[in-house]
């Protein structure tokens, strides 16, 4: 564990609040086709019919898991019903934007010490079905083990696993957890924290997310659409990183989410997943605060300064 500096804690509320905006900034947009990222900006939702600055699934999912964090539990053991129990009770709440693997899954659950069962069973099923939704809510996974490779890896194939099981979903989540966790403690650049990630993957598997990796640094951009499966997500939200490198802290994190968005189809999810990378790596005072003032959603109207204050408690409990 690190040692707790405002630093490291700006910087573990910019994963939460960057994937907040991102998530917020890509409602406006969700699955319509390519644009000029320059012209992305806070919109109305045009799936949830929520006003500018309002976020997602892609944050309510994340507050699912920072909540229970929050509270101290251990993703490594029963706390994982919390995180589940909280997933339910989102549920219940009838989001008007729920992914279609998550949707199966919850759905089937009576009780959340059945999640992972479920999420099972679903896979046996429909053993390729390997959806994004578990890579978009898994940065604050990160604030859970600060510094320990191994739970954090173990954490972050468990909160996929609750509703995404299959190998893809489990290692995109553990490759975009271990780079936000050295990100946020504030350890090398964004391109070598992923480097790094990619290195604690068996060869093999290591090898194949580079590739993956590579690919997406170079492709044209609509093959990075649609971008529902989690690989091309990933790919997605790494070019939008890449694309938009800069000197400049503030510069990159909002042209990489606008980048994202650029892109089309799952907007406010690849938005998520970019921002909450680059938000983790930067600190959540290089966010825009005409948007970060705007943030808001479920549960019971949670803004900005909750949400800092949910990743301060998660890093102080973090073990
Ligand atoms: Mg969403």
């Amino acid at each position: 564990m690190s040692q707790i500096t405002h630093e490291l804690l700006d910087r573990a509320a910019g994963t939460i609040l960057g994937c907040a905006v991102g998530d917020a900034l890509g409602a406006g947009y969700e699955f319509e086709g390519p644009r000029d990222p320059a012209t992305v900006t806070m919109r109305p939702g045009n799936l949830t019919g929520r006003p500018p600055g309002k976020w997602t699934d892609d944050t309510e999912m994340t507050l699912g898991v920072l909540m229970a964090q929050a509270d101290g539990a251990s993703l490594l053991d029963d706390g994982i019903v919390a995180v589940a129990s909280n997933f339910l009770t989102w549920f219940d709440s009838r989001p008007p934007d729920v992914g279609n693997q998550t949707r199966q899954i919850l759905r089937q659950c009576t009780r959340p010490d059945e999640m992972l069962e479920v999420a099972e069973k679903f896979q046996e099923l429909s053993p390729n079905a390997a959806g994004n939704g578990s890579l978009m809510r898994t940065g604050t996974v990160a604030l859970s083990y600060l510094g320990n490779d191994h739970l954090l890896s173990e954490a972050a194939k468990r909160v996929s696993r609750l509703t995404h099981p299959h190998i893809d979903a489990q290692e995109a989540c553990v490759l975009w957890t271990l780079a936000i966790d050295r990100g946020v403690r504030g350890v090398g650049s964004w391109r070598t924290n992923m480097n790094h990630a990619l290195a604690t993957l068996p060869e093999e598997r290591g090898q194949l997310w580079l590739n993956r990796l590579t690919e997406a640094e170079s492709v044209h951009l609509g093959e990075l659409r649609p971008n529902g499966w989690v690989v091309r997500a990933l790919q997605a939200a790494w070019r939008s990183i890449v694309a938009t490198a800069s000197d400049s802290a503030a510069d990159h994190l909002h042209e990489a989410m606008q980048f994202a968005v650029g892109i089309g189809d799952d907007t406010d999810t690849i938005s998520a997943i970019a921002g909450a990378y680059l938000g983790g790596h930067y600190g959540a005072s290089e966010l825009r605060p005409d948007w970060t003032e705007q943030l808001g959603g479920w549960p019971d109207g949670l803004g900005s300064n909750d949400l800092r204050s949910l990743a301060e408690q998660a890093v102080r409990k973090s073990s």
